[in-house]
């Protein structure tokens, strides 16, 4: 755990978050500003700061951020009609946060490219 990460202090318990879904290597929390009907953030419980460095440092954790994923847009509703997963790397993507998240996105339509 990061003492000064925000994500690390809301997976601690330290932050209250409106977690949907947790298992051994994830939690999932509802976003505090979402950008659609679901909006949910999926975390590793250890501190990675982006996706690459969890793709090489932890596979099994990036792949149950996934699995996390796709269990969330099912029980929210939106797997059907279609849902997005976005990982915001570095400065230009706009990560505001230096713990991976993916947003999971669903409840409207998403246009391509994105903004
Ligand atoms: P990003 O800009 O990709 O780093 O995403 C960070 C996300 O974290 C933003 O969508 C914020 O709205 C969200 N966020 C920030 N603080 C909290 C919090 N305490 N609980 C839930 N979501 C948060």
């Amino acid at each position: 755990m990061a003492d000064d990460c925000l994500f690390c202090r809301i997976v601690a318990g330290e932050i209250p978050a409106t977690v949907v879904r947790e298992d051994e290597l994830t939690l999932a929390f509802r976003d505090l500003n979402p950008v659609a009907p679901t909006h949910v953030l999926v975390v590793p419980k250890a501190h990675y700061p982006d996706v690459g460095s969890l793709a090489a440092g932890d596979p099994a954790a990036l792949t149950a951020v996934h699995l996390a994923a796709a269990a969330i847009a099912q029980a929210d509703g939106v797997a059907a009609g279609g849902w997005r997963l976005v990982f915001n790397t570095g400065r230009d993507a706009g990560q505001s946060v230096p713990h991976v998240h993916g947003h999971v996105l669903g409840g409207r339509h998403f246009g391509w490219p994105p903004g």
